[in-house]
């Protein structure tokens, strides 16, 4: 339900690195709306200068977003139209905005995304990695720790592994992708997307690894880093199987006993599959 009196959230996106990246609905949009709520407004400030739009701007950033809220969906209410913009890119992807559209929905303030320049889609479509099923994981943690645990957890992920990385950890990244993931996978790092010096550096983790190590310059600037994902070998599935046949021995026996019996009739290690059970049980 849409209450009708209420004005719109204009989910606005803006170039990621190249100026004319910007539609010709979402320059009206931007002029024609009350106000614009921008992420950082000195530097959303120059895009709109160069475009001549003086919409007065507010910020929303993640710092006083759940604060702002509250003023925004007033004056919504009220019938104003709001834009949301952020640095660069789609708001909402790895930016701010969360908060604001879920309150908006909640209350039936009508929401609606311009079409437009995004990272992560730039990147995948033109990497060469599988496109038809992909899972954007936005940034990796930034203690090593966190990361290799996140990066486990990735570890059977059969669709294409889309990160978004900073490029004063991009070296730490592919050390513990090479750790944890192996340094085999297909691996494409996207530099510098619709700029100067965009770059796909492309082959398995320890060939980008490699080029990443050789030139300084491809530690520098935004980057997209791509997996491919996890192909299921015999090894997998059998394991998978075997997990299935444990679930039903289980009902009539103690669980080191189903293993045990599992492991027999799939062929695979019985302490493996006991600590996947195990595991399961813990999760
Ligand atoms: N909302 C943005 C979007 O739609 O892509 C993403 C914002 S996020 C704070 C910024 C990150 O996006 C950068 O650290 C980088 O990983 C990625 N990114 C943004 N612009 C990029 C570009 N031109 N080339 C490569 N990566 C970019």
């Amino acid at each position: 339900m849409t209450n009708s009196t209420s004005g719109c959230l204009y989910l606005v996106p803006t170039p990621i690195g190249n100026l004319a990246d910007i539609t010709e609905r979402a320059l009206t949009i931007l002029r024609q709306c009350d106000a614009i709520a921008a992420e950082d407004t000195r530097h959303s400030g120059q895009l709109l200068q160069h475009y001549g739009i003086h919409t007065p701007m507010f910020a929303l950033h993640d710092h006083n977003e759940r604060q702002r809220v509250a003023q925004v969906v007033d004056r919504l209410q009220q019938g104003e139209n709001i834009a949301l913009i952020s640095d660069a890119g789609m708001p909402l992807i790895s930016d701010p905005g969360y908060v604001l559209v879920s309150q908006c929905r909640q209350l039936g303030i009508p929401v609606t995304a311009l079409p437009g320049a995004c990272a992560v889609v730039t990147a995948l479509a033109a990497s060469g990695l599988p496109t038809d099923r992909f899972a954007f994981e936005g940034f990796l943690p930034a203690k090593p720790q966190q990361r290799r645990k996140r990066l486990q957890e990735l570890l059977l992920e059969p669709r294409t592994l889309i990160f978004y990385e900073s490029p004063h950890r991009i070296v730490e990244a592919l050390a513990d992708i090479a750790a944890v993931v192996g340094s085999e996978r297909p691996c494409v790092l996207a530099r510098e997307l619709s700029k100067q010096f965009e770059t796909y550096l492309t082959g398995t983790v320890a060939e980008v690894q490699q080029q990443v190590l050789a030139d300084a310059n491809q530690q520098r600037g935004e980057m997209v880093l791509m997996l491919g994902g996890a192909v299921a070998t015999e090894t997998d599935t059998a394991t998978t199987e075997a997990l299935a046949t444990l679930a039903i021995l289980r009902r009539e026996l103690p669980l080191k006993k189903a293993a045990a019996l599992a492991a027999e009739i799939h062929g695979v290690r019985k302490n493996a599959l006991y600590q996947l059970a195990l595991d399961a049980d813990n999760q």
